[in-house]
């Protein structure tokens, strides 16, 4: 796709040959210029891109878009980035260190199962991921991503209190990657920040300290 801004000719478009991680590495500098099915999506990734460490401007919801639209976009962003996120937990993360879910001193179920049961915690945060990717897609949860109804609210509470635990888990016990990992991403801070924003958790229920990037 190729657009004019101003006088100059942007092209948008993976040439044959560009590196997988600058694929689709253009920018927006306004959602009006997208006129796709998913413009919401393509905006916010181009915001991220640009804006990744400044939680207010992403957290604004952009003209045209609806509140919860914005939510919606934004959890299935924070989906796709915890996959990486986990890939890199991982390495610390194993089954014999970790093997119930835990955050502080609290041991969590976990849901992926039924019947919720323990889990070790990279079990725990695999199976939450695919939960809340697998309702985010869901037609019966979300029919339409750009008119989310407040009734549907009660989806991202849940995904958000799982999610949740994921960050508090690698807080508690695997400081270093947080750390490290907040340094390069943010994640943590912009998933925070949503959570309170449309209170999707209670408060008593944010556990990590606030840390320079959430406050
Ligand atoms: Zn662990
Ligand atoms: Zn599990």
């Amino acid at each position: 796709m190729s657009s004019i801004v101003g006088n100059t000719h942007v092209l948008r478009a993976n040439l044959p040959g560009t590196r997988e991680e600058d694929c689709y590495s253009w920018n927006y500098e306004s959602i009006d210029e997208i006129k796709t099915e998913l413009a919401a999506q393509e905006y916010l990734q181009s915001l991220i891109r640009r804006h990744r460490f400044d939680i207010d401007t992403l957290v604004e919801v952009p003209p045209g878009v609806e509140s919860l639209a914005w939510l919606y976009e934004h959890m299935r962003q924070i989906c796709v980035e915890l996959g990486y996120y986990l890939s890199t937990l991982h390495g610390e993360c194993t089954e014999l260190g970790c093997s119930v879910m835990r955050a502080s001193e609290t041991t969590y179920y976990c849901a992926g199962h039924g019947r919720p049961r323990p889990c070790s915690a990279m079990g725990y945060s695999v199976h939450t991921l695919d939960y809340a990717v697998r309702q985010l897609g869901s037609a019966a949860s979300f029919p339409d991503r750009r008119h989310v109804l407040d009734s549907e609210i009660k989806h991202f509470q849940s995904m958000a209190r799982r999610l949740y635990r994921v960050f508090a888990h690698a807080y508690f016990h695997h400081r270093e990657v947080f750390e490290r990992q907040e340094a390069t991403t943010g994640l943590y801070a912009r998933f925070v920040r949503l959570a309170r924003k449309y209170e999707l958790t209670p408060e008593s229920l944010i556990i990590v300290p606030e840390l320079p990037t959430t406050i």
